[in-house]
């Protein structure tokens, strides 16, 4: 069967650091030109100013894998979808969830498929975790995502900006890994968003979450974290501790702990390939809709002002 033929669109940190290796280590796919408004691509490879260049003028491609900020991800994805152009959302799938619905309705229409890609749920020790959580009474939860915004977005001025989500940027990966491995939903019931004075976005929040079962569930998330980082779930059940360290790579349960290679983006990819060859779309908005709930709900706070 021919490769996939794909194109990367928003050369930045995540393209270079993961979806440009995957895309090479995946025999399903042939990288076949790039798209970034500034960055001057990779060698050998086609690299156009815009999205609309490479599909006016460029070479014949199947898929786009967005590796752009959210805000622009729409346009983006819409241009493509309307050209029958397979289409994989970086997270979180947009800058909001009405356009997202949008887009797999898009997708429908124009027989092509759009997978929005949650890649911590594809960390080691998430499809362990949920198997094992399947039959058990879950008593607590306990979220700690606290990082340094200044190693891990240094000089990122969308992520700050409406619609870039602030400190859910990551937290959005925790709710992704909470929402696949606990066996009920749940739902937020409180939430204080510290925004800097300077920002439009928070730089940390407190939030609680109930499930259908009663279980709370709590959820800290700082970006003004030096020294150790922690991205970190903790679930209290009637059979046990179960935590997932290190984003869910590192699982352990009452019997040890388990640790696995990273497989996020290797995992991404393969089922990008298989939703294409399916002729199926993958769009789950449930962890974006908990960030949503939480921009409804929550009590905004001023902090100090955060400069980079
Ligand atoms: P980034 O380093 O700021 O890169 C974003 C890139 O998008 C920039 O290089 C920019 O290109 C490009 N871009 C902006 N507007 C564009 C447009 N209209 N057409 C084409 N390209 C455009 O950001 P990032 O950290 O890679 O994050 C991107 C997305 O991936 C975010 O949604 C983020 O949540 C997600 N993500 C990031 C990480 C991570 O560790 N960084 C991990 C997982 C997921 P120019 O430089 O050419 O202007």
């Amino acid at each position: 069967m021919d490769p996939i033929r794909i194109a990367v669109v928003g050369m930045g940190k995540i393209a270079r650091d993961q979806h440009l290796p995957s895309i090479a280590r995946n025999a399903d796919f042939a990288l076949v030109a790039s798209v970034s408004p500034r960055d001057p691509g990779v060698e050998d490879i086609a690299n156009f100013k815009s999205l609309e260049t490479l599909l006016a003028d460029g070479p014949a491609i199947d898929a786009i894998a967005l590796c752009t900020p959210p805000q622009v991800r729409y346009e983006l994805a819409a241009m493509a979808l309307d050209k029958g152009v397979h289409v994989f959302l970086e997270k979180p799938p947009g800058a909001t969830l009405a356009e997202v619905d949008a887009l797999e309705a898009h997708a429908a229409g124009a027989g092509a498929t759009v997978f929005a890609g949650w890649h911590s749920r594809f960390a080691a020790g998430v499809a362990p975790a949920k198997a094992w959580l399947a039959d058990r009474r879950i008593e607590r939860v306990s979220i700690v995502w606290r990082e340094d915004v200044r190693v891990w977005h240094p000089g990122q001025a969308w992520i700050w900006e409406p619609g870039g989500l602030g400190v859910f940027d990551p937290g959005i990966n925790a709710l992704s890994i909470a929402t696949e491995i606990l066996p009920q939903p749940f739902f937020l019931t409180s939430a204080t968003l510290s925004t800097p004075a300077n920002r439009a976005a928070p730089i940390a929040a407190d939030l609680t979450f109930r499930s259908n079962a009663g279980t709370p569930i709590s959820m800290d998330l700082d970006w003004r974290q030096t020294g150790p980082q922690s991205w970190d779930i903790v679930v209290e059940t009637d059979a046990g501790t179960l935590s997932l360290a290190k984003g869910g790579a590192v699982l352990t349960l009452p019997s040890g702990t388990v640790h696995n290679d990273d497989e996020e983006y290797p995992g991404l990819y393969a089922r990008f390939a298989s939703l294409i060859r399916d002729r199926r779309s993958e769009v789950d908005t449930t962890p974006f809709t908990l960030v949503a709930d939480a921009f409804l709900r929550g009590t905004r706070q001023s902090v100090e002002a955060f400069d980079d």
